[in-house]
């Protein structure tokens, strides 16, 4: 059969990675979790004390940022110049310097040629703000999850209680609304839904529901490509 490019975008605290990484380990494809990638960049700078909208004092550290993905989808490590960061991204010091950083155009196109080339070969599930709308522009199949900013953040807030991370409910809901708002306000490359994607609105469903809803469009699509 064949391996199909996935592209699922959306804004923050969606569902995206979760279900990005359930759906990949299902079909057993390629997990490409791209906003990690902006983290680690957001990671990098924040430990040189740059200033994350300074074009060019971040261009010119982006030749020294390896970041990998590695392990398989259901415990994917990443690893920036050989240490395992996945904890220390997750943490809302780091969102806000990725997203800064990620409106810098020299940052947008190193990445976005990173994530093409992990790509390639298909059999990949990448979620992010711009998949479907330039990273892969012929994704076979392509989503944008939404949810209500009061669904998002208290998901958001769980996640931020299991790392013992101290916010408020408010405190979370106004840093997804003002990363979303500089996402979807951008020059370069803003999120937004692509006109091919499909919505899928996941306030009121399971993960197991979303899941298999969208297992059912991508097996309509592989026995469309197969006819
Ligand atoms: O998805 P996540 O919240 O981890 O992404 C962190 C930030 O990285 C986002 O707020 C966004 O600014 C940026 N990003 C992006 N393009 C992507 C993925 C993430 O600009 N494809």
């Amino acid at each position: 059969m064949k391996k199909l490019k996935i592209a699922i975008d959306g804004p923050c605290a969606s569902g995206k990675s979760t279900i990005a990484r359930m759906l990949a380990a299902r079909l057993g494809y390629t997990y490409i979790n791209t906003g990690a990638m902006y983290r680690a960049v957001g990671l990098f700078i924040i430990r040189k004390d740059i200033d994350p909208f300074d074009e060019n004092s971040v261009k010119s550290q982006l030749a020294g940022i390896e970041i990998d993905l590695i392990g398989p989808a259901s415990n994917q490590r990443v690893v920036l110049n050989g240490e395992d960061i996945t904890s220390e991204i997750a943490k809302p010091n780091v969102a806000s310097a990725a997203s800064s950083a990620s409106t810098l155009l020299s940052v947008r196109k190193d990445l976005v040629a990173r994530q093409q080339r992990m790509a390639r070969e298909g059999g990949v599930v990448l979620e992010g703000r711009d998949i479907g709308t330039v990273v892969l522009k012929d994704a076979e199949c392509k989503f944008f999850l939404t949810a209500s900013i009061s669904e998002r953040a208290a998901r958001r807030l769980k996640d931020y209680e299991a790392m013992g991370i101290k916010m408020s409910l408010a405190e979370t809901e106004q840093e997804l609304k003002l990363r979303d708002e500089r996402d979807m306000n951008r020059k370069h490359s803003p999120l937004k839904r692509a006109e091919d994607a499909i919505d899928i609105d996941t306030t009121d469903l399971s993960i197991e529901q979303v899941i298999d809803r969208l297992m059912d469009l991508i097996s309509a699509k592989q026995e469309a490509n197969r006819g």
